[in-house]
């Protein structure tokens, strides 16, 4: 049986490139979508086509209900769970720091902090050697703005993402006696749709040049990163908080 992997937020960017990736390297891949099930069925056939195997499944991460109910479905068709990769996430609109309302904060923090708790404390249950399971990797998808701090844009998003990484570093030491291993990708400027969707659709044009590496980065280039995480070629890396950011 292929290893058993959730990726959330995989029907587009980063979630689609490492849903793809995944798949190439046999992995049997659940991804999640919220909005975009038009989307996450297009990667789904892709895959399929491809040679692999993949489904999707509607999933709100910031919604309690949302998550118990993916992660049944996988317990009941697979019994077990090989590889989370915390992917789904939001950016929000270019703003001062004083602009920043309790609710806009709030929304950030449910899908980008609360939705990888509630995914990893599922995970855990599945994965942990004291509850019978056979161990496993988690890959969360943090942000270079965790340490950069985005000033004058969305330090919301910022605080969000120290969040998660937090959670990568606690986890790795509380559940490597289990078998498990949690790691934590920190893109940089990565050309996908979540600019638009915060209203700057040119922001990865504005500040491509601010990069060391002189342009922005892929999905695909993320991906690849996620999958060597997730991947028993990283078997002695844990808690790591691994840059793909061209230098940034
Ligand atoms: P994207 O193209 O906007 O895709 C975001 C994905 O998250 C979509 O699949 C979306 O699903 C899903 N999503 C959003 N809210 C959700 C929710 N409440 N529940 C479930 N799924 C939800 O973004 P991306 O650039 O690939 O970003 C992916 C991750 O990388 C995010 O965590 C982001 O913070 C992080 N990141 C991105 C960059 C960058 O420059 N692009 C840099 C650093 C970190 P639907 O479309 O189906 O709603």
């Amino acid at each position: 049986m292929s290893r058993i992997l959730i990726v959330t937020g995989g029907s587009r960017g980063i979630g689609a490139a490492a849903a793809r990736a995944a798949a190439r390297d046999g992995w049997h891949v659940v991804l999640t979508y919220r909005s975009g099930k038009a989307e996450a069925q297009v990667v789904v056939d892709e895959i399929v086509r491809l040679g692999g195997t993949a489904e999707a499944r509607y999933t709100d991460v910031a919604k309690e209900g949302d998550v118990a109910a993916l992660f049944d479905h996988v317990t009941e068709q697979y019994g077990r769970l090989d590889g989370l990769v915390n992917n789904a996430g939001i950016l929000p609109p270019v703003s001062c720091f004083e602009e920043i309302d309790l609710a806009r904060w709030t929304r950030t923090f449910s899908i980008n902090a609360t939705g990888p708790f509630l995914c990893c404390r599922a995970a855990v249950g599945l994965m942990a050697k004291r509850h019978g399971g056979e161990g496993g990797s988690i890959v969360n998808v943090s942000s270079m703005a965790a340490s950069l701090g985005a000033p004058n844009e969305f330090i919301d998003y910022a605080a969000s993402k120290g969040a998660i990484e937090t959670l990568t570093v606690g986890l790795s030491k509380e559940f490597g006696v289990d078998g498990i291993r949690v790691n934590a990708v920190r893109p940089g400027l990565i050309a996908t749709e979540i600019h638009a969707s915060a209203g700057d659709a040119a922001r990865v044009e504005r500040l491509a040049s601010g990069v060391p590496l002189g342009r922005p980065g892929s999905a695909e280039e993320t991906a690849e990163a996620i999958i060597w995480l997730l991947s028993d070629a990283s078997s002695y890396v844990t808690g790591c908080l691994m840059p793909v950011s061209g230098g940034r």
